[in-house]
């Protein structure tokens, strides 16, 4: 796996250290590439050909959010979509919305295997997602949709989100707004599933919900930090060995 960076955002930073972590715990090689904040899209552009061109690399991970010069929509619309481990590029995008892939984005999909661990089924039930980002909501409502829940997307301009909230025997936060989601948006006995990476007041990682105060309510719910974060990057992983094998005809 080849790992881009580029710039000094210090939370990328920590997560790339994460997924290096990770790919040693397989026994993957990793590789990263670290530019410095100054660098041109055409250079990044030229670094994403050459990996897209090595055989020993089969998945490229460029961290987001690039520096704002650059732009990452025509960075990832250049990765080999058979080495794009985060599902990003628009070829596996398309195919998440047919049912067909070979890699899911890796959240949504840590998010799935949770569910499938603790043997919670979707088939039938409300499932509502607060967020409608192209990485976390969208992704998350259609694998939500593929297992046969009733899906509603929540955004910034949704009226009576609490209400709506209420009616979620899933509910599911990516949101980004410490501890947005509060007791009184929860029904009894629903699973939370909290996305959220955020910081409290006092600078503390803490999730899009009030972890305290919902954790009674609710049959299951996801710690922040501790929940969908380590899922994220063992999806990852998933994602990276299947592209290997891809790529090798296994
Ligand atoms: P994002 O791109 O900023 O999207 C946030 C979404 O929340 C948007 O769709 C926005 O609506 C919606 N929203 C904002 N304010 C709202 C409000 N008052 N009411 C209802 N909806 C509102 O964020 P993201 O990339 O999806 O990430 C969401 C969170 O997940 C962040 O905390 C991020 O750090 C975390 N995250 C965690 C992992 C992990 O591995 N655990 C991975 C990725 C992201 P609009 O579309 O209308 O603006």
């Amino acid at each position: 796996m080849a790992v881009v960076i580029v710039g000094n955002d210090p939370a990328s930073r920590v997560y790339v250290n994460n997924k290096k972590k990770a790919c040693e715990y397989c026994g993957f090689k990793s590789e990263e590439y670290a530019l410095p904040e100054e660098t041109t899209q055409e250079e990044l552009l030229a670094l994403v050909k050459k990996l897209n061109e090595k055989d020993d690399i089969h998945g490229i991970l460029v961290q987001l959010p690039l520096p704002k010069h650059l732009d990452d929509k025509e960075v990832i619309d250049n990765i080999n979509p058979l080495k794009d481990v985060d599902a990003f590029h628009a070829v596996n995008v398309g195919k998440i919305m047919l049912g067909e892939y070979d890699f899911l984005p890796c959240t949504p999909s840590g998010v799935m295997e949770m569910l499938h661990a603790y043997d919670i089924k979707v088939e039938g039930k409300n499932c509502v997602v607060i967020g409608r980002s192209n990485i976390v909501g969208k992704p998350m409502a259609m694998l939500l949709l593929h297992e046969n829940g009733t899906v509603t997307i929540c955004h910034s301009r949704t009226k009576n989100l609490k209400e709506i909230c209420r009616t979620a025997d899933i509910l599911v936060a990516a949101v980004g707004k410490p501890k947005f989601v509060t007791a009184d948006m929860v029904k009894d006995g629903a699973v939370v599933i909290d996305v959220g990476m955020d910081r409290d007041e006092n600078g503390k990682l803490c999730g899009d919900v009030d972890f305290e105060n919902v954790k009674d309510k609710c049959s299951f719910i996801t710690p922040v930090p501790g929940g969908v974060g380590p899922m994220t990057i063992s999806t990852l992983m998933k994602n990276t060995l299947k592209a290997a094998k891809v790529q090798n005809n296994l």
